[in-house]
This record gives C-alpha cells, sequence and structure tokens, in this order.
C-alpha cells in the first residue's frame, strides 16, 4: 500500500494516465488521442489544458512504445449562439449559423470560425506542440457522417430513453415520439431552428421548414449535408468515427448528468463500444491584470498574449507540472519573474538528475539538450524597466553585471519583459530624472546630503564596480556605535533620498545592482546637484 502510494506520486501524472490507458485499451493498433474546442471566439489561454494534456499524454504513449494520433477537432458546424465582445451588433443577425458560415468581421479569413481556428492554430505551432486539426464541417458537409446520422435517427427512441435516464424530471411519451437526434440548418438562410418531420425513418427521408424565411426541402440525412448530431450524439458518433480512446475536458462534463456520461452510455448502448478514457481537468485562472482590465467584464488572453510574455517552453512546462485536477493561475505581474526563476532552476536540476518527476515536466516542455544557464528573467525585466527597454543599453549593463548578454534566449527575454512592462505592469517602469530635482534636495537634512557625497564619491573612486563591491553603499550610512534598528532606520532613510534624487519616487531598483549595471555617467549629475546646496547651506 504504502510502496505504491510513493511510486505512484514519483511518477509524472501524464506518465500514470498514459500506463492507465494502455492497461485498458492495450489491444489497439494506434490510440487516437482526441481534444476539441468549438472556435466561436479567441480561444482563451486555459483552453491549452485541452491540447496539452492530449500532447503529454501522447509523448508519454510514444516513450512507451505506442503509435499515437493527436487529433483536433474544431467544432465549427456548430451554431453561433451569441455575439462575442468587440465583435459588432449586427452580427445578431448571423446567430443560428454555422459558425464556419459567420463572416470575418475584418474579411481576412474564409469566415469567422477559421480567424479564431488559425489563431490558436499558430500559437500551438509556436509552442512546438504537433497535433492534428480537423475542421468538422466539411465532415458534415460532404455526408461523412450520413450513416451515422441515419442509424441515430433509426435508434431515436433508445437515445430518448438513455437521456431521459439521465434526467432529474423526466419528459413525457408525446415528447419521446417527437424527439430527433438532429438539427437542420435550413439551405436558404443557413440558420438552425427548422422544424423536422420524419418521412421515412428506414431511409433517413425528413422534411425541414424553416420559420424564419419559410423554405421547405425534403431531404435525406445521407447525402443532405446540412444535417447536424445534436452535441450528445455528435460526441460519442465522432468517439467511433475516428476510434478516440483518450480525451480530456472541462471537469463539468464528468459531473453526474453530464455530457460525457451521457455520451458514454450512448456509446454503449447505440453504438456498442466502450467510451474513450475521459480525463477532467480544472480550470485555468489569469493573475495580476491590471485595475482596468480586471474589471472590464470578458477580458480575454489568448495564448498568443501569453506568447507575448513567456518563452514557449516556460508555458509549456506550467502545464505539464500541474497533474490536471489542479487549479492554477497563470501569472501575468510581478510573479511572472517568479515563473521564469523557477523553471530555470527545474531545467538546471533536469540536467543534474533527468529521471524524476520534475525533469520530466522540463523533458515535456520541449527543453532538449545542455542550454546554457539563460540570464534571469528578473534581472532582465528591471533593467528593461530602467533602461527604457532599450536592447543595447540593457545587453552593456548586462555584461557590465557579468552575464552573457549575448547567450541565446537573452534578446527574446528582453522583448518579452518589455511587453509584459508595458503591458501588465505599466507603474514598474522607471525613468531616471532628466534634471535634478531641486525640490527633494531643499528638503535633505545635512546628513543626509552628506550620505549623497560620499555615495558620489565612492562610485568616483571606483572606475568599474561590481554587484558585490557595490553592498558597500549599505554601509555609507551607519556607524558602528548604531544599534541595529537604527542602521536599518538610516539606511531605509539614504536609499529613499537616492531614490528620490534619481527617480523621484521612494523606492527603486537594488542599488548595488543599479550601480553596477548602469554607467555613472548617465545618472552621477543628479547626485552630485547635491553638494552646491549643501556648501550654501
Ligand atoms: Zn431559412
Amino acid at each position: 500500500m504504502m510502496a505504491s502510494a510513493s511510486a505512484s506520486a514519483a511518477k509524472h501524472w501524464s506518465r500514470a494516465v498514459a500506463e492507465d490507458l494502455i492497461s485498458k485499451r492495450g489491444g489497439d493498433a494506434v490510440f487516437t488521442c482526441a481534444s476539441g474546442i468549438t472556435p466561436s471566439v479567441s480561444v482563451h489561454v486555459g483552453n491549452l489544458r485541452d491540447v496539452l494534456t492530449v500532447w503529454f499524454v501522447g509523448q508519454q504513449l510514444q516513450r512507451i512504445g505506442v503509435k499515437v494520433r493527436l487529433l483536433h477537432s474544431w467544432d465549427d458546424f456548430d451554431r453561433f449562439r451569441k455575439v462575442p465582445l468587440g465583435i459588432p451588433e449586427s452580427y445578431k443577425e448571423f446567430i443560428g449559423r454555422p459558425v464556419s458560415r459567420v463572416p470575418d468581421p475584418e474579411g481576412k479569413h474564409a469566415s469567422f470560425a477559421a480567424r479564431f481556428a488559425t489563431e490558436f492554430e499558430e500559437s500551438i505551432r509556436d509552442l512546438g506542440i504537433d497535433v492534428t486539426f480537423k475542421s468538422q464541417t466539411p465532415m458534415y458537409e460532404s455526408s461523412a457522417y450520413g450513416p451515422a446520422i441515419l442509424e441515430a435517427i433509426q435508434k431515436r427512441g433508445l437515445i430518448f430513453d438513455i437521456i431521459n435516464s439521465f434526467r432529474t424530471q423526466p419528459l413525457t411519451e408525446a415528447q419521446r415520439s417527437n424527439y430527433k437526434p438532429i438539427e437542420i440548418y435550413c439551405r436558404n438562410c443557413l440558420r438552425d431552428g427548422t422544424s423536422v418531420q420524419i418521412l421515412d425513418e428506414n431511409q433517413g427521408l425528413v422534411r425541414y421548414e424553416c420559420p424564419a424565411c419559410h423554405t421547405t426541402e425534403d431531404i435525406s440525412v445521407l447525402t443532405a449535408g446540412n444535417v447536424k448530431l445534436l452535441w450528445k450524439v455528435d460526441w460519442p458518433m465522432r468517439w467511433r468515427h475516428e476510434g478516440v480512446v483518450f480525451e480530456p475536458g472541462g471537469k463539468d462534463h464528468a459531473t453526474a448528468g453530464g455530457s460525457y456520461l451521457v455520451a458514454s452510455e450512448i456509446r454503449r448502448r447505440v453504438i456498442g463500444y466502450e467510451p474513450p478514457v475521459f480525463q477532467p481537468y480544472e480550470f485555468i485562472g489569469l493573475r495580476g491584470l491590471a485595475g482596468k482590465m480586471s474589471s472590464s467584464a470578458g477580458i480575454l488572453v489568448t495564448p498568443r498574449d501569453a506568447l507575448r510574455v513567456y518563452q514557449p517552453a516556460v508555458l509549456v512546462w506550467l502545464f505539464a507540472k500541474a497533474p490536471p485536477m489542479r487549479a492554477f493561475d497563470l501569472p501575468l505581474d510581478q510573479q511572472l519573474a517568479q515563473v521564469y526563476d523557477e523553471f530555470d532552476k527545474a531545467a538546471a536540476a533536469a540536467q543534474a538528475n533527468p529521471s524524476n518527476n520534475e525533469a520530466e515536466s522540463i523533458a515535456l516542455s520541449g527543453v532538449t539538450g545542455l542550454e546554457p544557464a539563460p540570464v534571469p528573467f528578473k534581472t532582465i525585466g528591471s533593467l528593461v524597466a530602467l533602461l527604457d527597454g532599450n536592447p543595447a543599453a540593457v545587453r552593456a549593463a548586462l555584461t557590465k553585471l557579468g552575464f552573457a548578454a549575448d547567450a541565446p534566449g537573452v534578446d527574446d527575454r528582453i522583448r518579452k519583459a518589455g511587453y509584459w512592462l508595458d503591458k501588465y505592469l505599466p507603474d514598474q517602469r522607471i525613468r531616471l530624472l532628466e534634471s535634478p530635482n531641486v525640490e527633494v534636495i531643499s528638503r535633505l537634512s545635512e546628513e543626509e546630503k552628506m550620505w549623497v557625497g560620499k555615495l558620489t564619491e565612492w562610485i568616483r573612486s571606483r572606475p568599474l564596480i561590481t554587484e558585490t563591491e557595490a553592498q558597500e553603499v549599505f554601509q555609507i550610512p551607519i556607524t558602528a556605535d548604531d544599534s541595529p534598528e537604527a542602521r536599518k532606520l538610516s539606511q531605509r532613510r539614504f536609499f529613499k533620498s537616492v531614490y528620490q534624487l534619481l527617480f523621484g519616487r521612494d523606492n527603486g531598483p537594488r542599488l548595488p545592482t543599479f550601480i553596477a549595471a548602469i554607467s555613472s555617467d548617465r545618472y552621477l549629475f543628479l547626485l552630485d546637484a547635491v553638494a552646491p546646496a549643501a556648501g550654501k547651506a
């Protein structure tokens, strides 16, 4: 008991899922693992969990030696349900059409669905994830599912009974005889909501009537191409069509009466096979959207947005290390620099010990081989904040601090830090004042002026200062007789004065780092301005 518990704790969650899958589906020649999203709005970064869960488990299956097929379905034959924020109100007229038959508001893509699907696919590629994307519209329109739709019509009584058995308030006999597991899009105005009458159940002949434009048509569900199965029937039908053995989904699908349980029962009793293994997952939140952004409803961060501040491996790693049922928030605030630090540490540890659980998460993130130790994102971030994002100045400062400024990934981190500060932490942008802060100078005490004088003298006496040497500045405002409390107070007062003189604010970058990184001719004049005032006083 103890042994198995600790063994499973040491195993990466994706490995455990893969092994469980093999024990259940060992006989299958190819393991098709599927994910799916309706592209009716920009895809949220949290939706990455759908594709990435498939990707991680797929990687593990391949390592074990199983052939896999990773499939991402674009459910773009689903109806357009509501106009998302940021899209013209006039789009109301398209409600009820398949999302693949709603135009792209910018006219760049073939459809509304194609726009969001393309955006997401580009990010998936940038993340180094290789899955096959499959649009459902051509599948339905070419009648590839025709025989399955006919079968569903013929077995509609059984399907109704299964759905009904999950309801807390059962439906009536009249509803049973009237039940059809399909929706037909009007051929003329493309909208759903048509009324359907079955003419010949054996041959799948039906008549539909559109309440919007009054089109009436007799069609065969085998060949018409405008007939869609309802979701809880559509899902198990596609499990069979693609031979899906594994599919993740939001945890709400797996609740009692949720669509996975209903679809599974339909898969067993109507189509006659075991449903895929389902992996529920928790949802992903966001952390640190600045005031206005967090309060405006419908704020959406896409994978592309996340990739503007996260390197691909770091983003994938965040998902890899969290088991699917662990909820987490994706940080966009200061915490983001912390994530980079943890990633760098984990990547270094994985080189030393490549066989443990944490190294597995690094391997799944796509980091391979021996890579040079990257420059901490925190350091880059504070220099970018200080140097207005000027890459050459940041690289020069990094070199002064003893980092390999030309190491791979440094430029990428400089770019990402710049975007991060602008977008999520605009208050962190710190600029050196352009002229001496006379107002603060007039308020400094004689003691504070003396400390600033000592500081400039100390900086002038050394042409090159390392970060370690610069620690000496902590000694400037203290004397041997001071109590620890008095030292702390003096230091606080000293730093505050310096920050006010340099930046016009009470806080700023770590002073030793600043002194070591930034060429003194950029700022000494701001401190020197204190001396003449002291002379006059
Ligand atoms: Zn119509």
